[in-house]
């Protein structure tokens, strides 16, 4: 059985998935229009706050992946979430360490963004690759006055086709250990950002696939949320980590263009552990739902 049998909507991070850095991963593009020519619903879900969503759909236009804005959730919509739900007003001042994008997007959310440290009623704290000491310093100065300290996500990396740059979580846990205050953390692995994505795919969550590089993020998550998850092993996660994992995938696949092959024989919750317990390797995806909803959870 193919995985496209048993998912109509296909919710893909991208960093380590569709794209490494500037390259895109091979044969990503050619999946993902398989996907949509297939009728299957595509929503790119990113972890990554450094962009808007106009950003990354010219990012995937140029990979030969022609997306809608509309159709990219990233942590930065977690976000605005989150200072709407702690009772941020449209006018509040906000402190965003982090691109100008992010802070872009922020202000068009009827926030003001600003890198000033004082009269804030919220800091904001996202990856961004030019970031200085000054940034931290100023972050760290706003987080110890108490205010809600808010963090896109703890990815201690960033994949990039040079290599594993430090991520977001490496920037707030030194805003976090200069300031004695801890983040709340709003992107994956907390089920928010997939049930901002899931309402976007307009999709039955049973009929829905995760698709991630990251069992810490992309699989936590999407087990929080209630949704199957695919791990590909073209980014962070490599076949070395596979008996480590702290949350089992349902599939382990290659790449993202696995789902749409003709056999779908990689499409298989595989890993060494799944040899030694009560269940086959080879069990189709709709059975899924029968087994135990911590079957996959390791000890
Ligand atoms: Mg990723």
């Amino acid at each position: 059985m193919r995985l496209t049998d048993s998912y109509d909507a296909y919710l893909v991070d991208l960093d380590g998935v569709v794209w490494r850095g500037e390259e895109p991963i091979a044969g990503a593009p050619e999946a993902i229009t398989a996907l949509r020519d297939m009728g299957k619903r595509v929503v790119f879900v990113t972890n990554n706050a450094s962009r808007s969503p106009r950003d990354y759909a010219a990012k995937l236009m140029r990979l030969r992946i022609p997306t809608e804005p509309a159709d990219i959730i990233s942590s930065a919509h977690a976000v605005i979430e989150q200072l709407r739900a702690i009772g941020l007003k449209p006018g509040d001042r906000v402190h965003v360490c982090g691109t100008p994008a992010l802070g872009q997007f922020v202000a068009a959310h009827r926030f003001v963004a600003t890198g000033d440290t004082h009269d804030v009623k919220a800091l904001v704290v996202a990856w961004n690759p030019q970031m200085v000491m000054d940034d931290i310093r100023r972050a760290a100065d706003v987080a110890r006055s108490g205010v809600p300290f808010i963090g896109a996500n703890r990815d201690a990396t960033y994949p990039t086709e040079n290599g594993l740059l430090p991520g977001s979580g490496a920037i707030i846990a030194a805003i976090e250990v200069a300031s004695a205050h801890t983040a709340t953390i709003v992107g994956k692995p907390e089920p928010k950002l997939f049930r901002v994505a899931l309402e976007r795919a307009g999709a039955a969550p049973e009929r829905t696939l995760v698709v991630g590089d990251r069992a810490d993020s992309d699989a936590a998550g999407a087990r929080a949320a209630g949704l199957a998850v695919a791990l590909v092993l073209t980014g962070v996660t490599t076949e070395r980590d596979l008996p480590l994992l702290p949350i089992r995938p349902d599939y382990i696949l290659s790449s993202i263009c696995e789902i749409t092959s003709s056999s779908g024989e990689g499409a298989l919750p595989a890993s060494a552990e799944d040899e030694d317990q009560d269940h086959p390797g080879d069990e189709p995806a709709d059975v899924r739902e029968e087994r135990s909803p911590g079957l996959f959870d390791l000890p």
